[in-house]
């Protein structure tokens, strides 16, 4: 499995805090009616969660962009004295983009 399978796999594992809290301040208050207060730090814990929310949606949009990123930069036809890059031909393969895409992988 490559880095950024990993890495989407991993996002899938988090649970989704965010729709717990607040499912929970719902049934809070289908409980104990709008005047009772939530626990302390239950704000906190809902900000927390909606950052973590955006951080999976953010980390997901930049995994989806390496991948553009990587299927457009592939080994090309062979040029002289190697193989050139399909995208930014006459670079040789890897070209400075695949390789900075390679490293991703290299982190795991
Ligand atoms: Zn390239």
């Amino acid at each position: 499995m490559d880095r950024l399978s990993e890495i989407e796999e991993r996002l899938s594992e988090v649970p989704a805090a965010q729709d717990e809290f607040l499912q929970f301040g719902r049934e809070w208050r289908t409980i104990y009616g709008p005047e009772t207060p939530f626990p302390p730090n239950f704000g906190i814990a809902v900000q927390m969660a909606s950052d973590l929310s955006k951080a999976r949606a953010d980390l997901a949009a930049l995994v989806a962009v390496v991948r553009e990123v990587a299927a457009l930069h592939t080994p090309g036809p062979e040029s002289g004295d190697g193989v050139v890059c399909f995208e930014c031909a006459p670079k040789r393969w890897p070209c400075p983009t695949a390789a900075a895409v390679q490293k991703l992988g290299e982190g795991s």
